[in-house]
């Protein structure tokens, strides 16, 4: 036995892994348990105009079509997913998640992806973006360019919780920028698709500055 896997038994006898879902003790560097897996609350949705992502944003921007991979709730596993993949350090979600979409969903040839930023003081401590990993596996997958010099946070949002709604939405259409020129159809990737006012503020800039299409992709759907 080579002593890393030694090392790794003994983390394991002392510190076992366990299901993000339900806290049962996995193997190895799973991230759900298979009755977890198997109960994971699929949309179901395809790239359409037709769907509930869709339906949230038409009216708030201008979008071709839009697509979530999972139902979020509170408490529910995704919101679990959710939280240990921003704040758990477990980038391994994003790509779990990624595959999964990629083999139940329809991609087209877009020209590029564009994952929405967290400001460089969250980056730093959490140590990456926590829609990187799904959206970089997304482009590695559909052999799409992500394009991650394009759309930037410039204000740290931290304090959001004190604001009132119209401070809050005030404060988002002032958090992002764009540097540089893009054309034709682009992916535009967020973690979870809650009011869609982060999403439509993306939508909206980048439009202002380029006339290209976008469509919509989030790892969760809030109901
Ligand atoms: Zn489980």
């Amino acid at each position: 036995m080579e002593i890393q896997s030694i090392a790794r038994s003994f983390v394991d006898l002392f510190f076992p892994r366990r299901c993000v879902g339900c806290q049962s003790v996995i193997p190895g560097s799973s991230i759900l348990c298979t009755e977890c897996t198997s109960k994971l609350p699929f949309t179901h949705l395809k790239f359409d105009q037709e769907n509930e992502s869709y339906q949230k944003l038409r009216n708030q921007c201008n979008i071709e079509s839009a697509c979530s991979l999972l139902y979020f709730e509170h408490d529910n596993i995704t919101q679990k997913l959710m939280h240990h993949l921003k704040y758990e350090n477990h980038p391994e979600i994003g790509i779990l998640l990624a595959d999964k979409i990629f083999s139940m969903v329809k991609f087209e040839s877009y020209d590029g992806i564009i994952p929405v930023p967290i400001h460089k003081n969250k980056l730093k401590k959490r140590g990456y973006n926590q829609v990187m990993p799904f959206a970089d596996r997304i482009s590695e997958l559909g052999n799409i360019p992500l394009i991650d010099n394009y759309l930037f946070r410039k204000e740290n949002n931290s304090s959001q919780v004190h604001k009132s709604r119209i401070e809050r939405t005030n404060s988002i259409q002032n958090a992002f920028e764009v540097q540089g020129q893009i054309s034709g159809h682009y992916l535009l990737i967020d973690d979870v698709l809650t009011t869609g006012s982060t999403i439509s503020t993306c939508v909206k800039l980048i439009q202002s500055k380029n006339p290209v299409k976008i469509s919509v992709l989030t790892m969760a759907f809030a109901i």
